[in-house]
C-alpha cells in the first residue's frame, strides 16, 4: 500500500486509498479487513475500522463506528440534522456494506461510496448465497 500513489485525475481515490488503508490496519489487528472514512469538503475527517472481534461486539463494523465517532464528536455534531447527516459528508467504504451499516447509512441520508474490488467482495453477493443456504430463494 506505501507504494501505491493517488492518481489525482480520479476525485474519489484518496478517499478510496484511506478506507483501504484502514480495512488493512484491521486486519493487523485481527479484526475483519473493512474500513471506512468520512469526507467533508475534500478533507477526510474521520477513520474508522472494524473492531468487532477486540471490543466482543458484533455492531462495531467498520461504518458503524465511523457514524458513531461523527455522533458522538463534539465539532462535527454541528453538521447532525435530527436523524440525518449533512449532504455534504460522504462515506467511503473498503467494501460494500452489509445489511447493517447499509441501513444506517440510509437513516443518517449519509452519500456513500465503496471500494469493493469486485462483485464477489460485496455482501450483496454474500447475502445471495447465505439465502441460497438456508432455502430462501
Ligand atoms: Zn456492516
Amino acid at each position: 500500500m506505501a507504494k501505491y500513489k493517488v492518481d489525482a485525475s480520479l476525485n474519489d481515490d484518496a478517499f478510496v486509498l484511506a478506507s483501504v488503508e484502514e480495512a488493512l490496519e484491521a486486519l493487523k489487528d485481527g479484526e475483519f479487513g473493512i474500513g471506512a472514512a468520512l469526507v467533508k469538503d475534500g478533507e477526510i475527517i474521520l477513520r474508522a475500522h472494524n473492531s468487532q472481534l477486540s471490543n466482543k461486539r458484533s455492531d462495531l463494523h467498520a461504518e458503524m463506528t465511523l457514524i458513531n465517532m461523527f455522533e458522538n464528536h463534539p465539532e462535527l455534531k454541528k453538521h447532525r440534522k435530527l436523524f440525518n447527516i449533512d449532504e455534504n459528508i460522504v462515506l467511503y467504504s473498503s467494501t460494500e456494506p452489509c445489511p447493517m451499516c447499509l441501513t444506517r447509512i440510509a437513516i443518517c441520508e449519509l452519500a456513500s461510496k465503496y471500494g469493493a474490488g469486485s462483485d464477489l467482495d460485496g455482501m450483496a453477493h454474500l447475502m445471495f448465497y447465505s439465502f441460497l443456504f438456508m432455502g430462501f430463494s
